[in-house]
């Protein structure tokens, strides 16, 4: 497939006039052909508006048609074939593996979103009969179910140029909600987006969906997006992103004179807890541990273990010393961009310069483009606790220690972090007491709280929680990966007194649809 290196809005292609920019191959510097036009004001009106046109069909299409059409976008995003892993290799630097494993993520989490739009438990259907010889009053009949918010802007992620873009975890979500869908794609890899773009088009097409169920808009630069959450027809907003984006682009959509949610995942250094026994017991397979899930994707993961946390000790000296062998055994990797190449340097340097951390080891270096040098630091807790610039995400392979003089401490260390994705407790039995006292504090800061894993490799299925407390999101109460996710994009609407005729199908008397129903207080089905 020629790429035309144009805007997707509706059925059409639409080639922008503003500012052309390039893909990068990050691993070689080179410019990738073709010249990508900067979208403006007007593809975003065109888009939002066709959006807005198609909502009210979209949203009532029946679950199997839903589900049918998430499942086109899976079998059309496959039919691309390996021109899409190529493209995406080239734009992004990550290893074919890595994105083979990728493209099956993003056609399976779609899949997963059509299983749960056929089984629409989503809607929460709630029937409250109406009671008419009720004393002292009458009750009226009152029937509740789940509508889709309306059109929804997604950003796509630069770490993730398949499973979080444009038809990543945020677009299937919010399809599977009933709501249509206008991607900005990440100027990263705006060739990899055009492909997935066309599918979904194609799917969009065949599924013989209103057009304006999805548009892809390519730019470079901020106007575009903000454009974008400013339109009033733009009813929420995924992102995945910098925690200055993110929050940026929240304040916006407060501010437009109708607010709009933002559900922005950004800023996580997941704290590992090493508690004593397990340190004691494991502290050189820890550290292997450790370093090869830093070392993963060039720590370019949300998840990525930038914070270990342990009490100082021989056991915590063996731990670093094997860490820091493994460490120096590092190879450097590509980065995604050279803005982020950037941007870790500046991490590692803030750190390498602080009078509060210190350099443990850092991984070999090399000359060729964009690489990421894995790094390890330390700092005492009383440092750490006294300086919020050592909580700092470092986006790329570089971690801190952070070492405690006794168990009060580490808890002191754990209520002094900002919000997060994850939290870990490498623990053996004799632990317990300690992750049981831990365990409070971990729940108020963290959405995912495991034991004796790695925090990087994040399964999607109905029980995941890929989200937490300020900064790690933007909403402390939903899920970006996970059937949950598909929450963010619905809002409940009570129906009073309507007939038969009036009501929606699943509300109806009947359960025409088979869905799960809560009927006067009882499960039924
Ligand atoms: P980013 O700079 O936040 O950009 C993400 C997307 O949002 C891009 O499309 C960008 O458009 C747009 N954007 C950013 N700020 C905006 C604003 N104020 N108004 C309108 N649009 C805005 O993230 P990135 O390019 O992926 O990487 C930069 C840094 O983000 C990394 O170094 C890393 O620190 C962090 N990051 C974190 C995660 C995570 O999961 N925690 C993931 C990826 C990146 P333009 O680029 O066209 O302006």
């Amino acid at each position: 497939m020629t790429l035309e290196g144009t805007q997707l809005i509706g059925r059409e292609t639409v080639l922008a006039t503003g500012e052309a920019f390039h893909a990068i191959d990050p691993s070689t510097g080179e410019t990738l052909q073709p010249a990508f036009p900067t979208g403006g004001q007007a593809e975003v009106e065109r888009a939002s508006e066709l959006a807005r046109a198609a909502f009210d069909s979209y949203r009532e299409t029946g679950l199997e048609a839903r589900a049918r059409f998430l499942e086109t976008i899976a079998d059309k995003i496959e039919g691309i074939g390996d021109e899409l892993i190529e493209r995406a290799m080239a734009e992004s630097g990550l290893p074919r593996a890595r994105l083979e494993s990728e493209r099956g993520r993003t056609c399976g989490q779609l899949r997963l979103f059509a299983k749960v739009v056929r089984d629409g438990e989503w809607l929460d259907v709630r029937i409250d009969p109406a009671l008419p010889e009720r004393q002292p009053m009458p009750r009226v009949d009152l029937r509740q179910r789940h509508v889709a918010l309306g059109p929804v802007a997604v950003f796509g992620a630069s770490n993730f140029p398949l499973a979080f873009s444009v038809a990543g975890g945020d677009t299937a979500s919010a399809l599977a909600a009933g709501c249509p869908v206008v991607v900005k794609g990440h100027p990263a890899h705006p060739g990899t987006s055009e492909l997935v773009g066309r599918a979904v088009q194609a799917a969009v097409a065949e599924c013989q969906l209103p057009e304006g169920v999805f548009s892809l808009l390519q730019g470079a630069g901020n106007e575009i997006g903000q454009a974008l959450v400013t339109n009033p027809s733009i009813k929420a907003v995924g992102f995945t992103g910098s925690r200055a984006g993110g929050t940026a682009l929240a304040r916006l959509a407060q501010n437009r004179p109708e607010p709009i949610p933002v559900y922005a995942e950004m800023s996580s250094i997941n704290p590992v807890f090493l508690l004593p026994e397990a340190l004691e017991a494991r502290g050189e397979a820890l550290a292997e541990g450790f370093v090869g899930s830093l070392n993963m994707g060039a720590g370019q993961f949300c998840t990525n273990p930038g914070l270990m946390i342990g009490i100082q000790g021989e056991a915590l000296d063996a731990f670093l010393a094997t860490a820091a062998k493994a460490v120096e055994a590092s190879g450097t990797q590509t980065m995604l961009t050279p803005g982020i190449r950037d941007a870790y340097d500046r991490g590692v340097a803030a750190l390498a310069s602080s009078d509060k951390a210190r350099e443990v080891a850092r991984g070999q270096s090399s000359d060729a483009p964009n690489q990421c040098q894995t790094g390890l630091f330390v700092t005492k807790a009383k440092d750490f606790l006294a300086d919020e610039t050592l909580q700092a995400e470092v986006f790329g392979a570089t971690s801190l220690v952070v070492s405690c003089a006794d168990q009060d401490e580490v808890k002191r260390v754990a209520e002094h972090l900002e919000g997060q994705l994850t939290a870990t407790l490498q623990m053996d039995d004799a632990d317990v007491d300690f992750a049981r006292d831990l365990l409070p504090t971990l729940e108020r800061r963290a959405g995912r709280v495991m034991v004796n894993g790695w925090p990087t490799g994040v399964e999607v299925c109905h029980a995941m929680v890929h989200g937490g407390p300020y900064p790690a999101t933007s909403d402390s109460r939903t899920t970006s990966v996970g059937s949950a996710a598909i929450h963010r994009f619905l809002r409940p609407v009570c129906y009073q007194n309507l007939p038969q005729a009036l009501l929606p199908e699943a509300l109806r008397d009947g359960n025409p649809h088979g869905v799960s129903r809560l009927v006067d207080g009882q499960r039924e089905h």
